[in-house]
């Protein structure tokens, strides 16, 4: 017996189906694990935008959980100004 590595169920040996659910090698069960193929796209469609982000200046540097320069001063002006009115009212 033989173990189908798509549902898990034992079919005979020899077989180029298995008789639970289908799968054959062209379907899948001597290809690579079902699951790997799906996190690798992901992983690349998200250092592509981080890319892409880079490309357009919309980020200066790699995020490592800081502050972006341009948010701190953005912040600092906003706040500055919110001062300045206060004491001039
Ligand atoms: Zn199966």
């Amino acid at each position: 017996m033989a173990t189908c590595s798509f549902c898990g169920e034992e079919y005979p040996d020899g077989r180029e189906a298995c008789p639970h659910c289908g799968s054959d090698a062209e379907t899948g069960w001597k290809a690579e694990e079902p699951h790997e193929g799906i996190d690798l796209p992901d992983e690349m469609e998200e250092q592509d935008y981080q890319n892409l982000l880079r490309e357009e200046g919309l980020l200066d540097r790699p995020t490592d959980g800081g502050i972006s320069p341009v948010t701190l001063v953005i912040t600092l002006f906003l706040a500055a100004a919110l001062v300045f009115l206060f004491v001039l009212s």
